[in-house]
């Protein structure tokens, strides 16, 4: 089991987790990024990025997410594909388990990020691979010339929706209301393309098809005002219900809200000692990739001045 040591380690490797690097490095602190199952994050799984300044013409997410990742290397952050298994942050050093590695740092940075949100249906996790998905962008092509459905009535939702229709000949889009919750343009950019179906007041209640043979061949909704049940054919289902954040190994020290959001104050403090938090880890409001790159910043500099007051306090 290898020890390994750094003044500032970071749990995550989306925009909130790099630039919390490229700045710690860069005030040459020794940074350890822990880069976690998806390295990149979330943005790894998207097409274009049209929102991030700095960009006129867009960037494609994993080039953006490999942008961030080089210039976090040149200030001499290391990046390293590790899994967190346990951590113990109530005294100094803090001490990370992942994978058969121990880390022990004086300062730590949760930008775990957040993981796609699931209906809990039984078969949609036999058929997770298998026609179900949580990504347009990663498994949209598979779909050309089919049907497919998308759950959901948020941005997610209908960005998803939109992006399916390139390939996709008919894309449903399945909504438990009969309104939406996504942007005015989003919506509008969704009802104004003739391959996008609305099924509103309804939820699915089952994916059909089966993993072996056919993969998925429909999706079984329930009309929630009704009760009234249909089989609709698609070969794909797609997931956009929101995220949840990947807080549970922190459970019992970092205090969270309700929904396992970190809660932060007085910057990206949380309520332990040299333990910071940026990102969607956090922030169930905004979510976007330049919030998520800008609290990575100040909970950089926020550790930095910890670490700088510890120094102070050892040298009085
Ligand atoms: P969201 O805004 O939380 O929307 C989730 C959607 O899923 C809602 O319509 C919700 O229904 C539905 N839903 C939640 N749980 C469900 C369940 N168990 N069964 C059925 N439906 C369920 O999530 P999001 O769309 O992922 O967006 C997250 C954030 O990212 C938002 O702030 C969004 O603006 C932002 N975003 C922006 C862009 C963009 O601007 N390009 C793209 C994507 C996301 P209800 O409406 O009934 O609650």
């Amino acid at each position: 089991m290898a020890v390994h040591q750094s003044d500032v380690l970071i749990i995550g490797s989306g925009p909130a987790g790099l630039t919390a690097a490229v700045y710690s490095a860069r005030a040459n602190l020794n940074v350890i990024v822990l880069e976690g199952i998806q390295p990149g994050g979330q943005l790894t799984t998207t097409t274009e990025v049209e929102n991030f300044p700095g960009f006129s013409n867009g960037i494609m997410g994993p080039a953006l997410m490999d942008e961030m990742r080089q210039q976090a290397e040149r200030f001499g952050a290391r990046l390293m594909v590790r899994h967190v298994d346990k951590v113990e942050l109530t005294e100094q050093p803090l001490r990370i388990y992942a994978d058969d590695d121990v880390f022990e740092t004086r300062s730590l940075i949760i930008a775990s990020g957040a993981s796609a949100r699931l209906l809990g249906l039984e078969t949609e996790k036999t058929l997770m691979g298998y026609g179900v998905s949580t990504c347009a962008t990663c498994d949209g092509a598979f779909f050309r010339g089919k049907a497919v459905a998308v759950v959901g009535g948020g941005d997610s939702a209908m960005e998803e929706a939109t992006f399916l229709t390139k390939f996709a000949s008919k894309v449903y889009v399945i909504h438990r209301r009969d309104t939406l919750r996504a942007s005015k343009i989003m919506q509008d950019k969704a009802f104004a393309n003739d391959k996008i179906e609305f099924v509103w007041d309804s939820s699915p209640e089952e994916v059909l098809g089966d993993r072996e043979q056919t993969g998925v061949t429909g999706v079984r909704v329930a009309n929630l005002k009704t009760g009234e049940k249909k089989d609709i054919a698609v070969d794909g289902v797609f997931i956009a219900i929101g995220h949840i954040p990947n807080t549970s190994i922190f459970k019992g020290q970092v205090e969270m809200d309700e929904a396992g959001y970190i809660l932060t104050r007085d910057g990206t403090r949380t309520n332990l000692p040299g333990v910071f938090a940026a990102g969607d880890v956090q922030d169930n409001r905004y979510r976007q990739a330049i919030t998520a790159a800008g609290s990575g910043c100040m909970a950089a500099i926020d550790a930095e001045r910890h670490l700088e007051g510890i120094a102070d306090v050892h040298s009085e």
